[in-house]
């Protein structure tokens, strides 16, 4: 069982907290500072005074080294353990780091209501500290948890979320066909890594099937993640729609929240995000989308919100394209869109910025291709190409659009961000996103590439 370690400022109450969670749910309790002085046979204070800092540091990463090697254990840390790197690394190794975040003003407000002049001259090294180590803290910790000044109220969040931590949940994504679905390969690592013992599947829910599933997913699932044909159909079955989902019209995550279902859909903002790690923003750019169908609605949206000056959307259908052009025009009150067919690319590809295939023109598995390419060449040098096709890596279309030079970008990093996001939202945490992407396509899609 993994253990739960408590980082934060001096003062914050990790030891207070930490005790009494660790009660709560029967598990052991370990301070690292009473380990350090129990093996010095000194006080921490000795320590510095009589040895010094680095000294003290290093007992204390041997203090580390013993707790990480535990199991089933709530740590409490000392104030500092973040400053070393190896301290971090040990510590998440077999533990879910919380970072119990209470600012230096209210920590400084309380010592002094609680009528401590003596730590006067300490409040302003608590200052100092927060300035040093509030990002170390952040980026140590799996979860934050916000503490503020009723320490019961704390205590009742942390318990509640130890338990969630702990407990084994499960999750699916649901589709029809669904057996090549990677999303367990790409769930089941993040999740596991975040929580004691979540579970991710894939279960192929038929159209008509969808509402009992819905009944059933309230009682047994943490979470789903729904694809073709179902993203649409779910909106009616669900609690709450968030308001970006809602306008879309789709939603590919749902998450139980004691047993109210909350929908939410991470495709336009995983293609967007995906596209930012590679220094690209949409804001103030002319995009040129070929397709109408649900993907293309997903960038064409989150394009609008994002600030993109111009939307072109062109499709086999005018009329779809035309549909959709007003839903982005309904959502985007800066950016110009228009709507046309493929026969038009060449002429808009002039004035384009960022190129999307969100057709399945060109898909491993479907006879069609693009006609003819040519309308790549019209595009201005620097003009950024994508393709929400991850199979193959890469398709024809990006393969010629990097040899006229421009940079490419493939559909696997928005199928991964798209899973992050998801993710965030089951576990209720911000992820390191680029770190998880980096480590999900190493595994997932090693020997091939085509994401420039
Ligand atoms: P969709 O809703 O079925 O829409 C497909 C679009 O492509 C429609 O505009 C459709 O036109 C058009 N199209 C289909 N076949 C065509 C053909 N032979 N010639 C010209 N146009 C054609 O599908 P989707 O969900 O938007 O998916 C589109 C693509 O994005 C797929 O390749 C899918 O795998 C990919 N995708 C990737 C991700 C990712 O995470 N990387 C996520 C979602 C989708 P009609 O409406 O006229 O049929």
């Amino acid at each position: 069982m993994k253990n739960i370690v408590l980082t934060g400022l001096p003062g914050c109450g990790k030891t207070t907290l930490g005790r009494a969670a660790a009660k709560k749910l029967g598990m052991g309790f370990l301070d690292l500072d009473a380990l350090v002085e129990t093996r010095a046979e000194k006080s921490i204070k000795k320590i510095f005074e009589e040895d010094g800092e680095e000294a003290f540091r290093c007992q204390e990463t041997e203090a580390v080294r013993i707790a990480a090697a535990q199991s089933g254990m709530v740590i409490s840390t000392g104030g500092g353990v973040v400053e070393r790197p190896e301290n971090t690394a040990l510590l998440r190794h077999s533990g879910l780091l919380i970072f119990i975040d209470r600012p230096a003003a209210q920590i400084a407000e309380n010592i002094r209501t609680a009528g401590r002049p003596m730590m006067e001259g300490k409040k302003e090294k608590l200052f100092e500290l927060e300035a040093r180590r509030r990002s170390l803290y952040e980026e140590a910790a799996h979860y934050i948890l916000h503490s503020g000044k009723n320490r019961r109220e704390t205590e009742k969040k942390l318990y509640g979320l130890c338990r969630r931590l702990l407990s084994p949940a499960r999750y699916c994504v649901i589709g029809d066909p669904i057996g090549h679905s990677l999303s367990p390969e790409i769930h089941n690592p993040v999740l596991r890594r975040y929580t004691e013992a979540a579970v991710y599947d894939k279960k192929r829910v038929e159209r008509g099937q969808l509402a009992d599933f819905v009944r059933e997913a309230r009682r047994g699932l943490a979470g789903f993640n729904a694809t073709m044909p179902h993203k649409e159909a779910l909106i009616p079955l669900l609690d709450e729609i968030d308001p970006g989902a809602a306008a879309l019209g789709s939603v590919n995550t749902v998450v139980n929240r004691g047993g109210k279902l909350y929908g939410y859909s991470t495709d336009g903002a995983g293609f967007f995000s995906a596209l930012a790690d590679r220094g690209v923003s949409p804001q103030g750019k002319r995009l040129l989308l070929l397709g109408a169908g649900g993907a293309a609605a997903a960038v064409a949206l989150k394009a609008a919100e994002l600030g993109a000056s111009e939307i072109v959307i062109l499709a086999r259908d005018a009329g779809k394209a035309q549909a959709l052009a007003d839903r982005a025009r309904y959502a985007a009150f800066s950016a110009g869109v228009k709507a046309g067919l493929f026969e038009e690319a060449e002429t808009y590809a002039a004035d384009t910025d960022i190129l999307v295939n969100a057709t399945p023109l060109g898909m491993e598995g479907t006879a069609a291709g693009f006609e003819s390419l040519g309308f790549l060449q019209a595009l201005p040098e620097t003009a950024a190409v994508c393709d929400l096709i991850y199979k193959p890596r890469p398709t024809a279309f990006l393969r010629r659009a990097a040899e006229l030079g421009h940079p490419v970008m493939d559909g696997l990093p928005m199928l991964i961000y798209q899973a992050l996001l998801a993710d965030e939202y089951y576990l209720g945490t911000k992820l390191p996103l680029k770190k998880e992407y980096l480590e999900l396509e190493k595994a997932l899609f090693s020997g091939t590439q085509a994401d420039g």
